[in-house]
């Protein structure tokens, strides 16, 4: 049984791993065995605390996602480390709120380039070095706004609802070939990216009062199917977004 959601000997990908979801979810890959690199702008140093204090090895890697212009870099400086890449999250996301009727070109092509440009060119080069290697896993950090429409984040579900498109495709595309794409679309989670809302009393309570749950999600909610993603036990799981939102879709 532990085989089957064992990551020893795997290496993982994570972007964006300095805190929040990024950061569980790199964690609980390291908890469950593998080494991580984690790629992103900004220190990632609990992360590294954390993945060294359960045994693996860990590698920083500095890049700003909000241009195509680290992605090689990335990977190369990944696999000059650890000999290979199993697993890629692609989590580094951001999001801009302004009601649609003056949504600003800058909001919409920020979102558009991080969330969802550059998510598809990292894939792309980290499938290129799991084809050599015969295969791997590729997690998408996707949103309730890949199933449903929000408001005032119009770039934002934009992006959402294009990744799980591309979850889809990628799969179709990759499947055969032994790598898995699939997506985590989170609930609502306490963390930098949700702060606006949590500070509007009456947003916030209205939030709470439809999660079956009954409250808002922790990171470390993540972990869980972020394992079950990287590891044997979702060898024939393709292109799903898988949500993870204390029953928000099922309302
Ligand atoms: P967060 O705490 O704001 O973390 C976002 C991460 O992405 C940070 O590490 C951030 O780095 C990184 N990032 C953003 N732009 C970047 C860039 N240009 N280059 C490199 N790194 C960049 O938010 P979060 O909630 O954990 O978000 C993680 C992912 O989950 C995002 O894709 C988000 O859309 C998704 N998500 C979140 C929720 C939620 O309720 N919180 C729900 C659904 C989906 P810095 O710290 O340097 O900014």
């Amino acid at each position: 049984m532990t085989k089957l959601f064992s990551l020893e000997g795997k290496t993982a990908l994570v972007t964006g791993a300095n805190t929040g979801i990024g950061q569980a979810i790199a964690i609980a890959l390291a908890e469950a065995g593998a080494d991580v690199a984690v790629a992103g702008r900004s220190e990632p140093t609990e992360t590294q605390k954390a993945i060294e204090a359960a045994g693996r090895k860990f590698l920083s890697i500095k890049a700003d996602f909000g241009s195509t212009e680290p992605v090689q870099r990335v990977v190369d400086e990944t696999v000059a480390a650890f000999g290979k890449l199993d697993i890629l999250v692609n989590n580094a996301g951001i999001i801009r709120r302004a009601d649609s009727i003056e949504f600003s070109e800058a909001d919409w092509d920020a979102v558009m380039d991080t969330n969802l440009k550059v998510v598809f060119f990292l894939t792309q080069a980290v499938a290129r070095q799991m084809l050599k290697q015969g295969g791997g896993k590729v997690i998408n950090i996707a949103s309730l706004l890949s199933y449903q429409g929000g408001i005032r984040v119009p770039s934002y579900t934009a992006s959402k609802s294009g990744l799980a498109g591309l979850t889809k495709i990628l799969a179709n595309e990759w499947a055969a070939k032994g790598i898995n794409v699939n997506a985590i679309a989170p609930g609502y989670v306490e963390t930098n990216n949700t702060e606006a809302l949590r500070a509007d009393a009456e947003r916030n309570a209205s939030i709470l009062a439809r999660i079956p749950a009954g409250r808002w999600s922790q990171a470390s909610d993540l972990g869980g199917a972020a394992v079950f993603l990287a590891a044997a036990a979702s060898d024939y799981v393709h292109g799903v977004t898988l949500p993870v939102d204390g029953g928000w879709l099922a309302r």
